[in-house]
């Protein structure tokens, strides 16, 4: 099962969706390391909300 997740770049400060089947929420920094769009590069991004 896919979740589709809301992330904000803490670089650029820009928000895009990422669809994972894992559940963000249990990071234990809710921080996720992963490929910036924007910045196109690898960034620390914050989990904005989840959309079912
Ligand atoms: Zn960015």
């Amino acid at each position: 099962m896919v979740t589709r997740w809301l992330l904000r770049c803490v670089e650029c400060g820009r928000t895009w969706y990422l669809e994972v089947s894992f559940d963000l929420t249990k990071l234990s920094s809710r921080r996720l390391y992963h490929f910036c769009p924007h910045c196109r590069r690898n960034t620390f991004h914050e989990v904005v909300t989840r959309e079912d």
